[in-house]
């Protein structure tokens, strides 16, 4: 049997295992430490952050952002819909309430006119949400902008979840840095990874110090041990920090190989009928770090579920594009504004094999693939 090929998985560089050695060395084997400083620093410098704190996860991280810009039980919080639960979740956590919101079809991510729209009808009956939250889906920076110049108007803090996104560019800078808190994620399938972890980053000093006194029990500076806050285990580990200073040195070629993924896939598969990838905005770089395609059943002669399948069938791992929050069973009940570009994206998106660690065999296996299911079909019509 062929060996499986999997949508994104880690990608050691030739650092990791000697920073970890260090941390075991020093016996800096705690959720405090000098990897851990340093990984901070590190990763200020790779994307230009003011201050960063880092965390246990992506979610961690946003569930502390949430908080810290005053996001309370019975508040509203508005999100992007196609997304990954992680990014609503959270939101639940503080007893508030998600309202999503739609993408636009250029760059699959919030639809800045609908937000405008929705903020104006929301500030004429005084019922503006505590927060937006902005996705940089699949490695492409939202246009943020229009979306920051929108939530600077109304005095709304605008947090980014660039969980999928570390490694792009947006007019040249990180997305991530631009709103109040930016969050990322170091899951095993992100494009580096600590085997989990996240990253909060502000320009606001204060607000990473209370990050941080958050993510440890909310500690007061006391002996023995005082709380006046309800407090979290959320620090990430001193030896996970030092995985992520040897993944932080390989950052650029983790985004290069992703590219290139997406490149060969491009000129292979782009010309198929029925079939196109996901556009890459003309204001920034994209990571790439999946590489995602829509299939019109009609003009390709199967939809992505039979793709989806037979690429299966041969060990080969694809995933529909994220079902759309708004489209969740558990947030049913959620306002959603627009909806139908997200859906659509879901109904026909795809997303292919694209860690960075994939060998040309591994990318001319699955365009085999894809190319035998449209043959296969296109010669029933
Ligand atoms: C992975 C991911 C998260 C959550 O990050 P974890 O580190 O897995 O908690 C949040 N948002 C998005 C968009 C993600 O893809």
């Amino acid at each position: 049997m062929d060996k499986s090929i999997l949508l994104s998985t880690p990608h050691m560089g030739d650092r990791e295992l000697e920073f970890v050695k260090v941390a075991f060395d020093t016996n800096w084997i705690a959720p405090v430490g000098p990897h851990i400083d340093a990984f901070e620093q590190e990763f200020c410098q790779v994307t230009g952050a003011g201050h960063a704190a880092a965390v246990s996860s992506g979610t961690a991280a946003l569930h502390l952002a949430l908080q810290l810009v005053g996001v309370e039980y019975g508040d509203e919080v508005f999100c992007s819909t196609l997304t990954f639960a992680a990014t609503a979740n959270p939101i639940t956590y503080l007893g508030a309430k998600p309202v999503f919101i739609d993408s636009d079809r250029n760059t699959w991510n919030m639809n800045s006119d609908l937000l405008r729209e929705a903020l104006l009808n929301r500030a004429r009956i005084g019922k503006l949400p505590k927060a937006v939250v902005v996705v940089h889906l699949y490695g492409q920076s939202a246009d943020i902008d229009p979306i920051l110049e929108v939530c600077n108007h109304y005095e709304i803090p605008l947090i980014e979840d660039a969980a999928e996104s570390l490694g792009a560019t947006y007019k040249g800078r990180s997305p991530g840095t631009f709103g109040r808190i930016g969050i990322y994620s170091f899951n095993g399938n992100k494009i580096i990874t600590t085997s989990g972890g996240g990253m909060l980053v502000s320009d606001e000093p204060q607000l990473v110090a209370k990050a941080r006194f958050l993510a440890t029990q909310a500690r007061d500076p006391a002996p023995h041990y005082q709380h006046s806050q309800i407090g979290y285990n959320y620090r990430l580990s001193n030896v996970l920090a030092g995985i992520g200073r040897g993944q932080l040195r390989v950052l650029s070629d983790r985004v290069a190989a992703r590219r290139r993924n997406f490149e060969i896939y491009a000129s292979a598969l782009g010309n198929l009928p029925g079939v196109e990838f996901m556009p890459e905005a003309t204001f920034g770089r994209a990571t790439r770090w999946l590489t995602c395609l829509t299939i019109d059943p009609e003009a390709f002669g199967a939809d992505r579920e039979q793709i989806r399948v037979a690429l299966a069938e041969q060990q080969i791992e694809a995933r529909p594009v994220w079902k759309p929050l708004h489209l969740q069973p558990v947030f049913a009940e959620c306002e959603c504004i627009g909806g139908a570009v997200a859906e659509d994206l879901f109904a026909h998106g795809l997303c292919l094999p694209s860690g960075s660690n994939l060998t040309i065999e591994d990318l001319e296996r699955v365009i085999g693939a894809i190319s035998v299911v449209h043959q296969k079909n296109s010669s029933n019509i």
